[in-house]
């Protein structure tokens, strides 16, 4: 059997600051295989976030194990990138400087990282703005500088926490198309985090439906070959695309909020 990239078993995490403590998410498992695309969606609160940022090696879980490639994470790794909805570029550095940055901290900068890097660049339309600063650049050319400097590492594992969500429709679309070729090419493992069923399906190998109060997992969901094997803007189009949105949303539906009116 092959070793899962990424393995949790039953994974808890309560919360304690001085007034209370709140369960943000209970008895989580799952594995990712290497190479695998899983997204994670789930209304806001359910602890998206909370454990992407423990598989991060952020934080440790107050129950549970969270293995990388079979190895605890206790800590952070430059063998994980880790890429959030606001992009954090350095408003000071061109972006050749900000997508450096993970090398330096982590003593890696060498011909053979920066001729990758120049790649990477190349490969996103970036090679021309290499020298502009972030603020001369569209909110989808700063999340592709983004990815540049997440990718710059070689991590093996990319946590993707909402890194579309600020985009307009379709900068989001052709990213996630970019992003999703890159990925596979370089037979990267990649956690997704969104709140946009389409995303998911049309990324993804696999769904997990997360539900919250605590933040549980609620289904998982594997989509079908056909959607998978197509690119997420033409997967969009398919017959079983949209059967699969309708049962996910109806997962998502939240029976404390029905009556709302919401
Ligand atoms: P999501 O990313 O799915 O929106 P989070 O992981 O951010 O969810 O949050 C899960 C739950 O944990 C929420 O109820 C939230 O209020 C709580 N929470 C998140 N971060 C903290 C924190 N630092 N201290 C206390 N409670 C937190
Ligand atoms: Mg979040």
């Amino acid at each position: 059997m092959i070793e899962p990239a990424l393995r949790l078993d039953q994974v808890t995490h309560v919360y304690v600051t001085e007034r209370a403590a709140s369960l943000a998410v209970s008895n989580i498992g799952f594995s990712v295989s290497p190479g695998e695309f899983v997204s994670l969606v789930g209304p806001s609160g359910c602890g998206k976030t909370t454990l992407l940022s423990m598989i991060a090696g952020l934080f440790q879980p107050t129950r549970g194990l969270i293995e990388r490639s079979g190895q605890p994470c206790e800590r952070p790794s430059p063998r994980i990138g880790y890429m959030l909805q606001q992009d954090y570029l350095f408003p000071w550095r061109t972006i050749l400087d900000n997508v450096m940055i993970g090398l330096e901290v982590n003593g890696m900068v060498d011909d053979v990282s920066r001729t990758r890097v120049i790649r990477l660049l190349d490969e996103l339309g970036l090679r021309n703005v290499q020298d502009h600063y972030p603020n001369q650049l569209s909110g989808g050319m700063r999340q592709r500088a983004a990815l540049v400097r997440t990718l710059a590492t070689e991590p093996e594992l990319l946590l993707l926490d909402e890194p579309f969500s600020a985009l307009d429709y379709q900068t989001r679309l052709q990213l996630e198309e970019l992003i999703l070729d890159i990925l596979k090419d370089r037979n990267k493992t990649a956690l997704l985090v969104t709140h946009d069923i389409s995303e998911a399906i049309a990324m993804s190998d696999r769904v997990l439906v997360m539900e919250r109060n605590p933040g549980r997992i609620r289904r998982e969901i594997r989509i079908p070959d056909i959607i998978r094997c197509a690119g997420p803007i033409e997967s969009r189009e398919l017959p079983g695309f949209h059967p699969l949105f309708h049962e996910i949303w109806q997962e998502l539906e939240d029976p404390e909020r029905k009556g709302e009116g919401r």
